[in-house]
């Protein structure tokens, strides 16, 4: 059994893969990515929420290949900013994927924010869509979604991950998501929780 995962970044294959090979039910799927199925052309991400986008980018993926697919949105939401960055994490700056200038743009945002007022969450909605008929009704579509709460430090610490992990410290750690180990949070990380609730969602429905 084929699953398709909408995306083309490696390092989010190489995630779901891995938390998928960690279910025993889940060993005879196979997982497949963008660049192993005939191009389409993939819809701009227009949602107002991760979950719209999530769906979005699963339905597309469906609906072309014909394959159960799989895909997620996710984001910082910074309460001082009331949720934003959110769907707009990846270009908040203005340049699609230019991680220092997105994070450096925050931290000037709420520069004067007193720190105990500097709470934030990363969030990251999953979504699973079966080919042959969209709609939320018909038990094709699948949501799940996972959280990870925290907030934004003064400065940026740490030379792993990515995005604004070196300015995010999730709750009940020292140090910032850039300086765990990849391990360390994919196991309290916002994709690590929606990833390992969908692998049961995945188990339960294929
Ligand atoms: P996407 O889910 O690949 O569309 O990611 C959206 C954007 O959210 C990324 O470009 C990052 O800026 C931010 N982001 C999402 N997840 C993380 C994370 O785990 N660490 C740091 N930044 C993240």
């Amino acid at each position: 059994m084929k699953v398709l995962l909408a995306t083309r970044n490696v390092k989010k294959l190489d995630e779901l893969r891995r938390i998928l090979a960690s279910s025993p039910e889940l060993l005879k799927v196979e997982l497949v990515g963008l660049d192993d199925v005939p191009e389409y052309a993939e819809v701009p991400e227009t949602g107002l929420t991760f979950a719209e986008n999530a769906l979005l980018k699963a339905r597309e993926g469906a609906k072309h290949t014909g394959l159960p697919t799989v895909a997620d949105d996710s984001g910082l939401a910074v309460d001082a900013l009331n949720g934003m960055p959110g769907v707009f994490s990846a270009r908040w700056s203005g340049r699609h994927g230019d991680d220092r200038a997105n994070l450096e743009l925050v931290l000037a945002q709420i520069g004067d924010v007193p720190d105990e007022h500097r709470g934030a969450a990363f969030v990251c909605a999953a979504a699973l869509v079966l080919p042959g008929g969209a709609g939320p009704a018909n038990g094709r579509e699948h949501l799940v979604s996972g959280k990870m709460g925290g907030r934004v430090l003064r400065a940026a610490r740490g030379e792993g991950g990515f995005g604004y992990d070196p300015i995010f410290v999730a709750e009940g750690q020292t140090r910032t998501n850039a300086e765990l180990s990849a391990a360390e949070k994919d196991a309290i990380s916002h994709r690590g929780k929606a990833f390992r609730a969908l692998a049961a969602v995945i188990a339960k429905t294929l």
